[in-house]
């Protein structure tokens, strides 16, 4: 049962905090989840919202000493699931039709429970600028593994939010064939465009931050998957549709990981 402490969830799992830089947080939560908090001089800004236990928005507004509006990267419940605290957030207009879709009775019973569970969505996509003041945040749309995923770019640290498009664990991709991967190097090369801004890539899984080197190698591993010359490694590493998650997916297509580099994909291979 959850007991009012914002910084314990009733799991008794931890909402870490680190900052990074001034007026700038990683949140984390349950040891490899992140999410980003960016303060400005007259607005804060939260960078997705985990699943939703606790009370992560008096954690939040208690860090930041002002309230706080939230965006997501994309729709899937594990990066939506505390919207349901706020009454209202910015999200794709792909990303709204499943922001709360919960993954099964569990997180339903909760998310229902929560203070708005009818909360709205401004939709945001490519070229929006929050602007919190003395610093901005451009959203940059790079839909793949989500059809609606965006990354945030801050002005004052050049951290790059990438949701799960960008990751240093594995980016899940599942079925879609070439012009998936296709989709999502494009959507690379797009933000290479930007690499003189980018000072660090912040993911919402599995290490964070990293380099921004780690843009193009996943450049350089869609290629490879492209062109047929990819590593393709001999298990899909634990969540990768491995046997933990194809409890979650049991009708799911068999799912390869290929590596380069820094970068990792898992995706359902085709026939050439
Ligand atoms: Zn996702």
């Amino acid at each position: 049962m959850y007991d009012g402490n914002p910084n314990v969830d009733e799991n008794g799992y931890i909402y870490a905090k680190w900052k990074i830089a001034p007026n700038t947080y990683i949140i984390g939560y349950h040891g490899t989840m992140y999410a980003y908090l960016f303060i400005g001089t007259e607005k804060a800004l939260l960078i997705d919202t985990f699943y939703g236990y606790g009370d992560l928005r008096k954690f939040v507004e208690d860090l930041a000493g002002m309230p706080v509006m939230v965006a997501n990267t994309h729709g899937h419940f594990d990066h939506t699931g505390g919207n349901a605290f706020w009454e209202h957030v910015y999200i794709s207009a792909e990303g709204q039709k499943d922001m709360k879709n919960t993954f099964g009775e569990e997180h339903q019973k909760r998310f229902e429970a929560m203070p708005h569970p009818d909360y709205t969505a401004t939709t945001i996509g490519d070229g929006y600028i929050f602007d919190l003041g003395g610093r901005t945040v451009e959203v940059i749309d790079i839909p793949c593994h989500h059809a609606g995923s965006v990354a945030f770019l801050d002005s004052q640290t050049g951290f790059l939010c990438t949701g799960d498009e960008l990751e240093p664990g594995q980016v899940l991709l599942g079925a879609g064939g070439p012009d998936k991967i296709a989709r999502h190097k494009a959507n690379m090369e797009k933000l290479y465009k930007r690499i003189d801004e980018i000072k660090f890539v912040c993911p919402a899984h599995n290490g964070s931050p990293c380099d921004p080197e780690l843009i193009s190698d996943y450049i350089e591993l869609d290629t490879r998957i492209l062109n047929g010359t990819a590593q393709i490694m001999p298990n899909t590493a634990g969540f990768g549709y491995g046997p933990k998650a194809r409890k979650f997916h049991p009708d799911d297509p068999d799912q390869v990981r290929a590596q380069y580099g820094g970068a990792s994909i898992c995706y359902v291979p085709w026939e050439k």
